[in-house]
């Protein structure tokens, strides 16, 4: 029974993860353990539901068709856990819930579950969602027991979360709550939107990001391409297109490490509001002066395409030693060439700086 219940609550049921967004993903692997190889360092992931069924109404949700109820005491998960966990099979836990009961009740279970593998001796990477309209004593007692916790926003804004997920309250139920869990775990916690459901441009998700940085500071925001699933009040939306998410996670980097300002991505947008589908560090970029790689100050190595925060770093500490003399002597610091060349000059300080065409 506890075979076949893991088999329904994780990636080899229906769904990869619940909650916000994650729930809708439809499920395709055949095994228990998701790999996850940015899990907190962990590697591979137990990603599980404690509760199946849901009685809220997101609509992309298939968790809310679910008519079995099945779930996971405790107690119970605990055990699984630990038993997958001393052999080896898993290094993490991430542990979500459809809200079959009520929230406060599920909170309860969540934190128990975390609270028993903690006094049973797991010290490892665990993950405890936090669901919409939760007390603040769960959050807190969920950011004592967990290395990570997140609350999804879902969408950009209460109206469009309102078009999707009408039992919700963005303000109360999310932002509010937000709040509380980056008091209790500020660099620590995460989010989630799910991009194309509630038909939101690209420039409301942009707002979106820029007011989380201002308030919340979250360290990760996670983007789902949001997907039809059968059966679902959205069966018939269409699907959003997986290089938009991916376009979100490279302008996400922009702004959270590399210090582009959200007016500046702005410019990138089309006139309907929408990311082309091309690197946004690459359309900034582009038309700009090409920076000397030999005399460049480090924010500006960062705005150059196929320069990172650890290749500007080496760039930074390689060229005092020795000047870079062209494209392919990059790769002293690690950095592709044909990338990044496009954008820089190698003269020295007193040299008239030329853009190298590759
Ligand atoms: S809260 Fe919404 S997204 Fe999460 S399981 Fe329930 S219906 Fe699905």
């Amino acid at each position: 029974m506890q075979e076949q219940k893991l088999t329904r609550l994780t990636a080899a049921g229906r769904f990869d993860l619940c909650c916000p967004g994650e729930c809708i993903r439809p499920l395709l692997a055949a095994h228990h353990v998701t790999y996850n190889r940015r899990a907190g360092g962990c590697g591979r992931m137990l990603k599980v539901l404690l509760n199946g069924t849901c009685s809220y109404d997101c609509a992309y949700c298939a968790v809310r068709l679910e008519r079995e109820r099945l779930s996971f005491a405790p107690e119970e998960l605990a055990g699984a856990f630990l038993r997958l966990w001393r052999e080896g099979l898993v290094g993490g836990l991430f542990l979500s819930s459809g809200i079959a009961r009520d929230v406060d009740c599920v909170m309860h279970d969540l934190v128990e579950t975390g609270e028993i593998l903690r006094r049973r001796g797991y010290d490892g990477y665990l993950h405890l969602k936090i669901l919409p309209g939760a007390a603040r004593v769960d959050i807190h007692d969920a950011a004592c027991v967990a290395d990570r916790i997140s609350i999804n926003l879902e969408a950009t804004s209460p109206d469009r979360l309102g078009s999707i997920a009408g039992v919700k309250d963005y303000r109360q139920d999310i932002l509010k709550r937000q709040a509380w869990v980056a008091e209790e775990k500020p660099d620590r916690h995460t989010t989630q939107i799910v991009l194309g459901a509630a038909d939101e441009t690209d420039a409301e998700v942009l707002a979106c990001l820029a007011d989380q940085y201002r308030r919340v500071r979250p360290s990760r925001v996670y983007f789902a391409a949001f997907r039809a699933l059968p059966g679902t009040p959205l069966a018939s939306h269409p699907d959003t297109p997986a290089w938009r998410a991916r376009r979100w996670y490279q302008a996400d980097y922009l702004l959270r490490d590399y210090g582009v300002a959200a007016d500046e991505l702005r410019a990138v947008l089309d006139e309907k509001g929408f990311f082309p589908n091309r690197d946004p560090k690459e359309v900034l970029a582009t038309g700009q002066s090409p920076v000397n790689v030999n005399t460049a100050p480090r924010c500006d190595l960062l705005r150059t395409p196929g320069i990172g925060p650890k290749g500007a770093d080496r760039i930074l500490a390689l060229r005092r030693k020795r000047p870079f003399t062209g494209p392919a002597d990059l790769g002293r610091a690690g950095v592709r060439g044909t990338t990044a060349g496009r954008y820089l000059t190698f003269g020295g300080r007193e040299t008239v700086q030329t853009r190298l065409c590759l």
